[in-house]
């Protein structure tokens, strides 16, 4: 298991290269934060987190989640950030503080529904899909506005923005577009529906430095902070 130490200097070397980023692209270093990704990870992993003084962890699973959050003591916000299936709904509810993840008009509709009748109002990321990578979850492009007037129209949620996944791929243009065209879209809904929508999340350990450069506002971290995930 990944000790304390090891973390820290994992930590600051994530820092460093976050640091660097907002420097070459004239941002305030306060401007985006970091999401230490817990999946995969014992409740160390969100406690490590917590005691560094980070206030949100996000997984991929409402399951893993659920158990994690329920061992650990940390104090942090829960983000729902992988694909959440309809009958994993209320779990999903129960268990995150905000879902990144909203991926299908199916899904909103019922994670409206179900914080309705828990009471609760719902942070959520539309997640879009801008590389149209067939092996990604996420709306498409041409999708997004009609997802967004929907979400806007929900009782029960609170929409703080977009995120998207970059394709997988070695080319680092690739990302860039992916990224550029999320902040573009962002900015053109934003404008169309006189809305904030304030949250970028985008960006993981390979192409966090690229996601700075076109705008993210949150990074979601896993491998850098934690190493390699073992299946
Ligand atoms: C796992 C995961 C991450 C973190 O990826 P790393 O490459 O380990 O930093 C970020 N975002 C999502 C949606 C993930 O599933």
């Amino acid at each position: 298991m990944l000790t304390f130490p090891e973390f820290q200097s994992n930590l600051a070397v994530v820092r460093a290269r976050m640091d660097e980023a907002c420097r070459c692209a004239k941002r305030d270093a306060d401007s985006v934060q970091l999401l230490p990704v817990t999946k995969n990870h014992g409740a160390f992993a969100p406690e490590f987190a917590s005691v560094s003084g980070l206030t949100a962890v996000g997984e991929n699973r409402v399951q893993e989640a659920q158990l994690k959050r329920k061992e650990s003591s940390a104090s942090v916000l829960w983000e729902l950030i992988g694909h959440l299936q309809s009958n994993k709904v209320k779990d999903a509810v129960a268990t995150f503080d905000r879902i990144q993840s909203v991926d299908s008009m199916k899904v909103l509709q019922r994670i409206d529904r179900i914080c309705g009748e828990f009471g609760k109002k719902m942070p959520v990321l539309l997640q879009c899909n801008t590389g149209e990578d067939p092996n990604k979850y996420g709306f498409k492009v041409a999708q997004m506005e009609s997802a967004l007037e929907l979400a806007l129209n929900a009782d029960h949620l609170e929409v703080d923005g977009l995120m998207t996944i970059a394709p997988l791929d070695n080319d680092p243009d690739v990302a860039k577009e992916a990224f550029e065209g999320l902040r573009q879209l962002r900015d053109d809904l934003a404008a169309k529906f006189s809305v904030a929508l304030p949250e970028l999340s985008m960006g993981m350990t390979g192409d966090l430095e690229i996601a700075i450069a076109a705008g993210s506002t949150q990074i979601r971290v896993g491998t850098a902070l934690y190493g390699v995930r073992v299946y």
